[in-house]
């Protein structure tokens, strides 16, 4: 069974996923987390980030690790454990110009396809239902209000990084989204087929409570 979910950044969609990954004891997939990881390694090594070829040169040159622990889900840049430095500012700043890279789309794809081979999975990110897994059984669009979202974000990073001011979220939110909206490769965008939910005045309970029994419908 392939479950995706993709949706715009705030949304709800990995901590969702993660719940119903845990609820349904399927493995998890965190697709933004490869793309966030060259972006870091990117900016380690001082690859200018209009260099399209030094960053696919990078990418080759890369080994991007993903696994399913017992901490939860992991990344590692050739064997460095990068799970929490890939949510830093600086990637998530950074993070489009990789993400708008042919080359780098397509190995990630791979990467990403490779992953989920012979599983039960939920993949959430940006492509998910519209690239990656176009067959898979089950495909949600979450979305939410621009600043629930950025309510949501920001005290996300109020954890990681000390105080951040909520307008300035609101206003990163809402370019990195016409960003990955307005790309010419693989645009974040709702497919027909998919369930859509606005999670604006749902908690998360309601919304796995929603979609486990959406998840359910599939085998009836
Ligand atoms: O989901 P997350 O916010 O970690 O994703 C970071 C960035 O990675 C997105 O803003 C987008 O540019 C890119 N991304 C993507 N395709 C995906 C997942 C993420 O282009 N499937």
């Amino acid at each position: 069974m392939v479950v995706v979910i993709d949706g715009p950044a705030g949304s709800g969609k990995s901590t969702i996923a993660k719940m119903l990954a845990e609820r349904l004891s399927i493995k998890y997939l965190d697709s933004g987390a490869m793309y966030r990881a060259l972006t870091w390694k990117a900016a380690k090594k001082g690859v200018d980030f209009h260099d399209d070829e030094g960053l696919c040169k990078l990418l080759s040159a890369t080994c991007i690790r993903i696994e399913n622990t017992k901490n939860g889900f992991e990344t590692y840049v050739d064997d460095v454990n990068v799970t929490r430095e890939i949510r830093l500012p600086f990637v998530t700043k950074n993070v489009h110009y990789v993400s708008n890279i042919e080359f780098v789309r397509e190995k990630m794809v791979e990467h990403q396809r490779r992953f989920a081979e012979g599983e039960n999975i939920i993949a959430e990110g940006r492509d998910m239902a519209s690239v990656v897994f176009p067959d898979a059984d089950k495909k949600i669009y979450l979305d939410a209000d621009i600043t629930v979202r950025g309510e949501r974000r920001h005290s996300e990073l109020g954890n990681l990084n000390g105080p951040s001011q909520l307008l300035t979220v609101v206003e990163d939110l809402k370019q990195r989204d016409h960003k990955d909206m307005t790309r010419g490769l693989a645009p974040l965008k709702q497919v027909d087929d998919a369930f859509y939910l606005d999670t604006t005045r749902l908690t998360i309970e309601e919304v796995v409570a929603i979609l486990i029994e959406e998840i359910g419908q599939i085998s009836k």
